[in-house]
């Protein structure tokens, strides 16, 4: 979207805006209304408080757009954006007169059509309902289909309720499941239901299309002040969504991992410690100390538990659960390791004292040492709390699978929506 239709869209929202539209107040109610309605379960770990000031931009943001629909295409929200479909920042350049686009081979741009965008998906998903609609369904992230409606909750009804357009009051979805049926001998009854219900959108009062742009902005890894300032969401919404989004990916890497190595493979073991120094001022503060696992081969056979020791006991235990027997282990001399050989696996030592490689046998642990560093950056730079430490790493670990794996970010992310909050 260039400058100018910017600035028009603008406009267009500030006028519709003078007419008597429900102010934030309304908009409130009507989100308690929704949630009363029987069934309406909080799956999400958000609890997205909501303010004014969202409420007005979710107006002015999605509810306007209603006319402004094209006709959907589906190839194109299911399979993201095609080569040349890319618009750039160049092409506003070249009315100037400047040659910056597609064919200038210094910005990598040919490699990277295939990827999620955030311009594709502000210019064909996030630009009206019908599309931000179409693309939750074709990605499984909310079911608008007759078939999936929820049932009615009036006693004796038992109808699956039927989706219906509603006004932005009611629900800046616009559309909702409501039973307005008749029963034998009594009054005609009214239930609704937010089709939010079970998705990964429930219990927030955000648009849809909002989320998953917080979404895919926290899978680009962009920091909360750019997505305040630049969206003018509140602090804690956005600390509240990245938090979502951790826990998130935090299940789906340990729902995807299976044990590493095998005979002829080499692991390498590691522990380290995060968080505060150990001493600090004289006074000794405790971080935490993480256990870690990777394959030489396959870079993306990675994992890292938080230990409360580093006792054999519990080191062990973490090894035969993830290590396949039979696999070359490569580690520190850490006397927790000395039974290694006698559980089945093949143990080489590396003295850190030394050298950082055996000059005998060629162990190192350099790999695992490597992804310490890369771990602890991905971490808040003046620490996190207790409960938000295994979702940092997590999200480090999946991360660090998918780039290694290749994946785009922002796919693998609707992937892991898929498996948490099924599609039914
Ligand atoms: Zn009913």
């Amino acid at each position: 979207m260039g400058l100018d239709n910017l600035q028009k869209s603008q406009e267009s929202s500030v006028e519709s805006n003078g007419v008597a539209s429900p102010g934030p107040s309304g908009m409130l109610a009507a989100a308690k209304v929704i949630r009363k309605a029987k069934g309406y379960s909080r799956p999400s770990p958000i609890s997205n408080r909501v303010s004014s000031r969202n409420v007005a931009r979710n107006e002015q943001r999605c509810g306007k757009s209603e006319g402004s629909c094209a006709a959907s295409d589906r190839k194109r929200l299911r399979d993201g954006p095609q080569p040349g479909d890319r618009t750039f920042i160049g092409n506003d350049f070249s009315r100037m007169g400047f040659n910056l686009g597609p064919g200038r081979k210094s910005y990598n741009r040919d490699k990277f059509t295939d990827k999620w965008t955030l311009d594709y998906l502000t210019n064909n998903v996030f630009d009206s309902l019908d599309n931000t609609f179409d693309f939750c369904m074709t990605h499984g992230l909310l079911s608008l289909k007759p078939e999936d409606a929820p049932i009615c909750t009036h006693p004796g009804c038992d109808t699956k309720m039927r989706l219906t357009k509603c006004s932005e009051s009611e629900s800046h979805d616009r559309l909702i499941w409501m039973c307005t049926k008749t029963l034998e001998g009594q009054k005609r009854h009214r239930t609704k239901c937010s089709i939010r219900n079970g998705t990964m959108f429930s219990s927030s009062n955000l648009s849809i299309a909002e989320i998953l742009l917080i979404c895919y902005l926290w899978t680009q890894d962009v920091s909360n002040s750019f997505v305040e300032f630049q969206y003018g969401f509140e602090g804690h919404t956005v600390v509240d969504w990245f938090n979502f989004c951790r826990e998130l990916v935090e299940i789906d890497f340990f729902l995807h991992s299976t044990q590493v190595g095998g005979p002829g493979k080499i692991v390498e073991i590691d522990e380290s410690k995060f968080g505060k120094r150990k001493y600090h001022r004289g006074h000794r503060v405790d971080g935490k100390w993480v256990f870690g696992i990777i394959e030489r081969d396959n870079l993306s056979n990675i994992l890292m538990v938080p230990v409360e020791n580093r006792t054999a006991k519990t080191l062990l235990a973490i090894i035969k659960d993830w290590v396949i027997p039979g696999t070359t282990i490569m580690s520190d001399c850490w006397k927790s390791y000395d039974c290694l050989e006698h559980e089945g696996f093949k143990h080489l030592t590396v003295n850190h004292t030394y050298n950082f490689v055996d000059p005998d046998t060629g162990a190192c642990t350099n790999l695992i040492e490597g992804s310490w560093l890369h771990a602890k950056k991905s971490f808040p730079k003046y620490g996190t709390s207790k409960d938000l430490f295994d979702s940092y790493l997590g999200a480090f670990l999946w991360r660090w699978r998918m780039r290694h794996n290749g994946r785009d970010l922002f796919e693998s992310f609707l992937s892991a929506v898929r498996g948490v909050y099924p599609p039914k």
